[in-house]
């Protein structure tokens, strides 16, 4: 990110989040308003086990409906987020949702299913960062063991003190940690080794052009063999098809994530995914 570049704010926001400027504007206030109201709702994707047919987790993913925008995807204003800061706020209300959506899960009878969360590497830089989280966990009753946390290579790429120490107390705290969009960042591997994680995320662009790609396959072939070795365990992002599940399976890929299975969806449609997916799978849950 290279401030410098652009004249005012507006066309650096313009040049490097592709935004119109007007709709900046409009962007901008609407998402204010958003997070004073606690504007965002949660949609939840399942991780399915490929060897039990079992769904072992759930990835929570922000939903923004604005007033004057409609429904704004979070590629577009996370991004514009995390340039402004306001992604600090907004991550705080997503983890009090996936707190309060937690309950509905437990409730409905779900004791042992986690839910993951993406944390922006501008949020997990923040000094306070453990103790925003901490802090929202105990409001809620909850604790660590229920959760998983998604970081990108962004965040670990700065192979520095300060963050092997964050993960290694939020291992402590009894989070799961997952490395997430694997294979987009231009960091080194050299976190990898020295990083705590416990789920790799092999990104969708690997994925996609699987079956008919021999060099793909090879590329998420031989991600999966290095995850193994490291002790972590390997998800595919973005599953669309039988054949694609197929060769992951065979490839030793331990969960799938994707359409094939289901899109993300509102917590009630969830647990309704879930009861079919107990009837006819005879309660393979964790
Ligand atoms: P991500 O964390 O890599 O999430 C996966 C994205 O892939 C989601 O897009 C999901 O809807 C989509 N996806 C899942 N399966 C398939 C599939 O089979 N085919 C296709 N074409 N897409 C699939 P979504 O929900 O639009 O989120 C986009 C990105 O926005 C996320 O990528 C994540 O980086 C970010 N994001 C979403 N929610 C949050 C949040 O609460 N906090 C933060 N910091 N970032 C978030
Ligand atoms: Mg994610
Ligand atoms: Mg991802
Ligand atoms: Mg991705």
């Amino acid at each position: 990110f290279s401030k410098q570049n652009g004249r005012n704010g507006f066309s650096f926001y313009f040049e490097d989040l592709n935004i119109d400027s007007k709709r900046v504007i409009v962007l901008d206030s609407e998402l204010r308003k958003a997070i004073e109201n606690r504007d965002f709702t949660l949609n939840f994707q399942p991780k399915v086990s490929t060897q039990l047919n079992k769904i072992v987790g759930l990835e929570a993913l922000v939903r923004w409906e604005s007033e004057k925008l409609g429904s704004v995807s979070p590629a577009e204003f996370i991004p514009y987020a995390e340039e402004t800061g306001l992604i600090i706020p907004i991550s705080e209300i997503v983890l009090e949702k996936a707190c309060e959506d937690l309950a509905k899960l437990r409730l409905a009878g779900y004791s042992k299913i986690s839910i993951a969360f993406n944390v922006s590497s501008i949020h997990f830089q923040q000094q306070n960062f453990l103790e925003s989280i901490q802090k929202i966990l105990e409001k809620n009753n909850t604790s660590a063991q229920n959760f998983e946390i998604e970081v990108t290579e962004r965040t670990v790429m700065n192979n520095d003190s300060d963050t092997i120490r964050k993960l290694v107390r939020l291992k402590q705290l009894g989070f799961k940690l997952s490395i997430d969009d694997f294979g987009t960042g231009y960091s080194s591997l050299s976190y990898l080794v020295r990083f705590p994680l416990d789920y790799l995320k092999i990104d969708r662009s690997f994925i996609q052009h699987i079956v008919s790609l021999d060099d793909k396959q090879a590329v998420v072939d031989a991600i999966i063999q290095m995850a193994h070795r490291l002790n972590m365990q390997v998800i595919a992002e973005g599953v669309e098809s039988v054949q694609q599940l197929n060769i992951l399976r065979e490839m030793g890929c331990d969960y799938i994530q994707g359409y094939y299975y289901s899109k993300p969806v509102s917590m009630d449609g969830l647990i309704e995914f879930l009861q079919l997916w107990e009837y006819e799978h005879q309660g393979e849950i964790e």
